[in-house]
């Protein structure tokens, strides 16, 4: 089954029936709803809003549109299925969660297509996402028989320790667009493992990739109230649900600015929150790097999906010898990059996810031109033919110094500035001196400068010989200073965001004994 069939005329999901979709097509079919206690239904607003393929413009769908009326009865349902799923034993919470994992891999094809469509990431980016969240999905399946807790010795005798991880209620859980089918996972699953239930908020740009994964959910057969999703805006759906008293723990992924927003309010409210924001992930490239394998880096770190992740790589830290040399040969590649719709054959890459972020991205290429940045390549809107349907923005290359604005702040498009320095030193101090502490990467041959690079950089995440992006499920993801707020993503790491621990002591003595008074 195949969700665009028709890639020349970019119909996406239209024209498609019901039964084509499979179960997507249920969702699909006209209105897209929320799914609350097991059931999906429509707003009482009665509103809607549009998804739109950011590559053509055109509508894919329409969906309902939430207020806190439905993030109310979602959080009630998720409330009311709490006290059971967290009864169920783990192992057979973590069974629902493989089965769903099996039907990922089985629709693979289909979610991907419907990614690339959505958001518009090429095909094979899109094929990615959905992995990713199949590999989070089984991971976290086997967390059903792990999670483990620890025994310790304890200090009086007849005495016995040990510590558990417990469930912490209604989990709130806010996503991005920009991997609209893997970072829901990142959060849903350990949450659901852990005993949690949860009250999904899925960006407003990607509400059919979000509907698609729940119903993937509900036929792995989760129980009603287990999951809710509700679809609609920040302001409208997002803010009430971090606002909800009933809602202890909130896990957000998104820009920094919201996400200071939340922290705010949930430091008021006493909350417990994740929060994984934005990035400005640099690649130092030294003297002595393989060039060719720096650039390959390069190239899919700057330009793989527009720039739109958190891990792109928006600097080239260069070391002054290499840098006329890297900096044509960047040109090069950045002016060679074929834009168009991503389910087109032979597309490298595709459109940003809105109108808003080609503003913003040509925004920041004004004020780089206005800091004095040296502009190499791009730097505008792509309109040729077809691509004046969507909105592409052009592979853009500048030099620049490391204080510049575009050189500090997040401007998540296809913008990457090169950065000449003289020394290792110099490159980790520049690398370092952001608000971000995501993600680095350098290339080097030589193993000290490598061992020197883990030492000093202060980022979450380090690759050496490989560019910024590439995360894998099992290691923790997440990044320091202004990217988050200490917790991690995925790895065991994930599972502390997500439960309480309790320290258990059983004192079979039959006697009063004082911990650090009966020291005798
Ligand atoms: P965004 O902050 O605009 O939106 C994220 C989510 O928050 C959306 O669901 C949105 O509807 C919701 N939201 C908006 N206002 C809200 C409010 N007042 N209260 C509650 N929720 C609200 O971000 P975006 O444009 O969707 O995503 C891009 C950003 O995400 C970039 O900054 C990128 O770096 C970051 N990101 C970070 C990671 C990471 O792991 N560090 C991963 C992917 C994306």
């Amino acid at each position: 089954m195949n969700i665009a069939t028709d890639a020349r005329t970019c119909s996406g999901l239209q024209g498609q029936s019901p039964n084509q979709l499979g179960r997507l097509g249920v969702i699909m079919s006209d209105l897209t709803k929320n799914f609350i206690n097991g059931r999906w239904v429509e707003s009482p607003s009665g509103a809607t809003f549009e998804s739109r393929n950011p590559a053509t413009g055109e509508v894919l769908g329409v969906c309902t549109r939430s207020n806190a009326e439905d993030v109310e009865a979602a959080v009630a349902a998720a409330v009311n299925a709490f006290d059971r799923w967290r009864k169920t034993p783990a192992p057979r919470r973590a069974e629902i969660l493989f089965r769903a994992a099996e039907i990922m891999l089985r629709r693979k094809e289909d979610l991907a297509q419907l990614v690339t469509n959505e958001m518009g990431k090429v095909i094979a980016e899109g094929r990615g996402d959905v992995q990713e969240a199949i590999d989070m999905t089984y991971y976290m399946a086997g967390e059903g028989r792990r999670q483990f807790g620890l025994v310790a010795p304890v200090e009086l005798p007849n005495k016995f320790g040990m510590c558990l991880r417990d469930p912490i209620g209604v989990v709130g859980a806010i996503t991005p667009w920009n991997f609209p089918i893997a970072i829901p996972c990142w959060k849903l699953m350990p949450a659901l493992v852990l005993g949690n239930t949860v009250v999904f908020k899925p960006a407003e740009d990607t509400p059919l990739c979000a509907a698609a994964l729940i119903a993937i959910l509900e036929e792995a057969g989760l129980p009603p109230g287990v999951v809710n999703m509700v679809l609609g805006y920040g302001e409208e759906v997002g803010a009430p649900l971090v606002e909800h008293p009933q809602v202890p723990c909130i896990s957000f992924t998104g820009s920094n600015e919201v996400g200071r927003q939340i922290a705010i309010k949930c430091a008021h409210l006493g909350k417990r929150l994740h929060l994984e924001m934005g990035g400005k992930n640099a690649i130092i490239v030294m003297d002595d790097a393989d060039l060719d394998l720096a650039m390959d880096g390069i190239v899919w770190s700057a330009f793989g999906t527009s720039g739109q992740r958190c891990t792109a790589a928006s600097r080239i830290i260069t070391h002054n010898a290499v840098k006329n040399e890297l900096s044509e040969r960047l040109v090069d590649r950045a002016a060679q990059l074929r834009l168009g719709y991503g389910l087109l054959p032979n597309v490298d890459m595709g459109p940003v996810v809105n109108e808003q972020a080609l503003e913003k991205i040509h925004g920041y290429v004004m004020i780089g031109v206005q800091e004095g940045a040296k502009k190499l390549v791009g730097g505008e809107r792509a309109t040729d033919g077809d691509l004046a349907r969507g909105y592409f923005f052009k592979p853009t290359v500048f030099e620049a110094t490391p204080d510049m604005r575009i050189s500090q702040e997040e401007i998540f498009g296809p913008v990457t500035n090169i950065i000449p320095v003289r020394s290792l030193e110099e490159a980790i101090a520049v690398n370092n001196h952001t608000r971000y502490g995501l993600s680095t990467a350098i290339y080097t041959r030589d193993v000290n400068r490598a061992f020197t690079a883990i030492r000093d950089v202060s980022t979450g995440i380090l690759y050496i010989n490989a560019g910024t992006i590439g995360a894998e499920v099992h290691f923790p993801f997440g990044g320091t200073r202004g990217t988050g707020n200490g917790h991690r993503e995925a790895g065991v790491q994930a599972l502390d965001t997500f439960s309480e621990w309790k320290s258990v002591y059983v004192d079979y003595s039959g006697r009063l004994q004082r911990a650090q008074i009966d020291v005798e």
